[in-house]
């Protein structure tokens, strides 16, 4: 089913990588690695990250006197993985664990949060903190109805922070265990969002010291280079403990994963490769690597 996910991606990179890594023969080639280059940097892998793993890449292979194709996608693989590596676990140890989700309308937060109710173990309570759209409620609404969460809400233009705090007070009452928080994601209006998300933020810190114990951000793969400045902005204005990596099943270039992990310094935490609830997936460095590479 991941691999399925990942078709698109797998043959953007694969077609092309595969064409040119097959003629692989000589680490001293220079044209050779301005064209692995160029597809990687096609592929959404960023210019920064593609030139730091081209030059891993050329480094080791001439160390290691690699002469064919095959040897060098495996290391391809290996050097790859090892980028991506990093704390994938959600810290839902505490009762609630919080988890902020942020992110740009249209990226898929509100479907990761229904998936999540699912994907978690234990009590899920859904909080509706975007209350700039009624769709974003109704959405939210909805995904509790499908999977019994509770969802804690105001009407439409309330303030988020009041409904975060009645969403706090409510999970903490109740004995649940993990309490999602839906946020705005309107980014047209840049500054009022971070500075809305940062109140939010704050209104948790203080209700409940030590959260929110996880913000996840969701980035949607299929908007390239775009994704990799949302993550610099939200990890600088609310702190972003990890990405949910969402329709990697719409895009040739999941290249992108690489360049936020080693570019913006944010894990990868989930993927999500389709709308259904069994789409949401724990990131896995070393399987995410092979499924790009072949
Ligand atoms: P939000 O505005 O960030 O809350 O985004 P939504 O959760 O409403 O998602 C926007 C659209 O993307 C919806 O039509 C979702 O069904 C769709 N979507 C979300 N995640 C995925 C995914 O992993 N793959 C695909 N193909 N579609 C997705």
């Amino acid at each position: 089913r991941l691999r399925r996910g990942l078709h698109k991606s797998r043959q953007a990179f694969v077609g092309q990588l595969n064409a040119a890594v097959s003629e692989f023969r000589d680490a001293e080639d220079e044209e050779f690695w301005e064209r692995i280059e160029e597809i990687l940097i096609s592929s959404d892998v960023g210019v920064n990250t593609t030139a730091k793993l081209v030059a891993e890449l050329e480094q080791r292979a001439l160390e290691r006197n690699i002469t064919s194709g095959r040897e060098l996608r495996e290391l391809m693989v290996d050097i790859t993985a090892r980028m991506l590596e990093g704390d994938v676990s959600l810290d839902l140890s505490h009762r609630p664990s919080v988890i902020l989700m942020v992110g740009v309308n249209g990226t898929g937060k509100t479907t990761t949060i229904g998936k999540l109710a699912r994907y978690l173990p234990g009590e899920v309570m859904f909080a509706a903190a975007d209350t700039f759209r009624a769709a974003a409620i109704e959405q939210l609404q909805l995904w509790g109805e499908r999977t019994g969460a509770p969802v804690i809400a105001r009407e439409r233009g309330a303030d988020a922070a009041a409904v975060v705090y009645d969403a706090v007070d409510a999970a903490r009452r109740e004995g649940t265990d993990v309490l999602i928080i839906d946020t705005a994601g309107r980014l047209h209006t840049k500054v009022n969002l971070m500075a809305e998300l940062e109140k939010v933020r704050r209104v948790i810190e203080r209700q409940m010291p030590g959260a929110p114990h996880e913000v996840l951000l969701t980035v949607d793969a299929t908007t390239g280079q775009n994704g990799l400045r949302q993550a610099r902005l939200f990890k600088e204005s609310v702190g972003v403990t990890g990405v949910v990596l969402t329709k990697l099943d719409g895009t040739a270039r999941g290249g992108i994963a690489l360049a936020i992990a080693d570019e913006v310094g944010v894990p990868i935490k989930l993927i999500s490769v389709g709308e259904k609830v069994e789409d949401l997936h724990p990131f896995d460095a070393r399987q995410f690597a092979e499924a790009l590479f072949g």
